[in-house]
């Protein structure tokens, strides 16, 4: 294992809460506790067995009672870095825990820069970089689905599912060296066909990976869904009973604007962002044309557009303005107020599939939702085994497999072996940098840099 120094940082959201931890992690970590912790027993903490926890007081040089604790030990290479790490259980609240992390300093740890501790975890081999991206998963995870998958990938599915590609191109690197080192015409024409049938296979198997990646993706992310529509045609009553049955819990919404609303869903696992557009009228107004402005742009990125039209109104300018803007995009058309009398006709617009609901009773939300799962689940709404969630690991896995495939058609062509394990060696470092074998120093401080400190 590689010697670092000590660091500290608090692992809990601040604020005020009943407890908050400390973690303190690095060779020095129990020397440096022990200088600021007294044991209720009164023993030595140095003294203390691995994995267990003793209760007494942080206590400053001069003798002051800073907090009353609980302090955990674990001894590496049996703990979340690898290293010694010890944790202090102290009191919630913004004063006590600062307190406390300034005696740790004192003691003489380090502040902890964002993601060190998942970094070093990542460092000394304890779990790879794909293992590491899924803690900050975990951690933001926006439904009980995006949790499951994050957990999954942390527990090393994914990275079981690469490693054992990653050995099986070894090998048939190996199998091309040895072929190339005895050059007997034959031989590198049973062995090019042996390697062609088995970079068959592993194409396939990295092409299922990658089908994962779409819903992998919306899994962890969220889809973006767009509500659009005149004024008045049911817009905010519609989101209101989506919201009613399917608020998702999520700790960060993002700034609420003025014209635009943003909130989020949980239909059946899946993370939804739904905004509310303020319309796109054409408008001299300069205030209300900032509005529209931003409804387009909130239009252009997202996933899916629910387009409402009122069914007790005719057809109108405004409406076909809106069906115009979204012509081209995947929509859904809601023909709201099916409860009242139908004065709507479509006057042979497409409209893609219309479905009718009424906001106010909440008839037809159900069919709304079903055709959500199966416009990006194919009805069926689950994560799987092992599933590509992060958009780095598919762009790798595309890289990975286009060398295969160039070294498969290479073999294929009769061109040299040779030159087919250049692509071959290409693609094992591709896979390599998904779980962080291959990558470069510089991008693994930049992904860890995305975390949060006390992680
Ligand atoms: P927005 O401007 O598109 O957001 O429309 P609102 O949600 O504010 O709704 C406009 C009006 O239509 C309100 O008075 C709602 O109560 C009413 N409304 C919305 N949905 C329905 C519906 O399904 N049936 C009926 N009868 N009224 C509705």
């Amino acid at each position: 294992m590689r010697a670092y120094d000590t660091i500290a940082a608090i692992s809990t959201a601040v604020g005020e809460s009943g407890v908050s931890i400390i973690k303190v992690s690095g060779d020095r970590s129990k020397e440096i506790v022990s200088k600021i912790f007294r044991i209720k027993n009164k023993t030595d903490f140095m003294e203390a067995a691995p994995w267990t926890i003793q209760y007494g007081h942080i206590i400053r040089p001069d003798g002051e009672i800073v907090d009353e604790v609980l302090v955990s030990f674990f001894q590496g290479p049996k703990s979340f870095t690898a290293e010694d790490v010890v944790e202090i259980n102290c009191h919630g609240g913004r004063v006590a825990t600062e307190s406390v992390l300034n005696e740790v300093f004192h003691a003489g740890a380090r502040p902890a820069e964002p993601g060190e501790f998942t970094k070093r975890a990542f460092l000394n081999g304890r779990i790879d970089l794909s293992q590491a991206e899924a803690v900050i998963d975990i951690i933001q995870a926006k439904t009980d689905l995006s949790m499951k998958a994050a957990l999954e990938q942390s527990g090393g599915k994914l990275s079981a599912e690469i490693k054992e590609i990653r050995d099986s191109i070894l090998n048939l690197l190996a199998f091309i060296e040895v072929t190339v080192d005895f050059p007997e015409e034959d031989l590198e024409f049973t062995t090019g066909q042996e390697v062609s049938e088995k970079l068959s296979g592993l194409l396939q198997k990295v092409g299922s990976l990658i089908r994962t990646s779409e819903e992998g993706k919306i899994i962890r992310d969220g889809l973006s869904i767009a509500i659009i529509g005149k004024p008045n045609v049911g817009k905010s009553s519609l989101m209101n009973a989506l919201l009613k049955e399917n608020r998702a819990i999520v700790t960060d919404i993002p700034g609420t604007t003025r014209d635009i609303i943003e909130e989020y869903l949980n239909i059946d696992g899946i993370p939804i962002k739904i905004t509310d557009t303020a319309g796109i009228r054409e408008t001299d107004d300069v205030v209300e044309r900032i509005g529209v402005d931003r409804s387009k742009s909130k239009i252009d990125e997202a996933d899916l557009i629910v387009f409402v039209l009122d069914s007790s109104r005719p057809l109108d300018r405004e409406d076909i303005d809106i069906i115009e803007y979204i012509k081209d995009r995947k929509i859904v058309t809601l023909i709201n107020k099916v409860d009242l009398e139908e004065k709507l006709k479509l006057d042979g617009y497409d409209l893609g599939e219309t479905i009718q609901v009424s906001a106010l009773n909440g008839y037809g939300l159900n069919e709304l939702k079903d055709k959500i799962k199966q416009l990006f689940f194919h009805g069926q709404v689950e994560a799987k085994d092992y599933m590509v969630t992060n958009r780095r690991h598919k762009e790798a896995l595309m890289r990975a497999n286009e060398k295969m495939y160039a070294a498969k058609t290479a073999i294929d062509q009769g061109i040299s072996l040779d030159l087919a394990a250049i692509d071959l060696n290409a693609s094992w470092n591709y896979f390599g940098e998904i779980t962080g074998d291959t990558l470069s120093e510089d991008l693994v401080d930049k992904i860890f840099s995305d975390f949060c400190i006390g992680k």
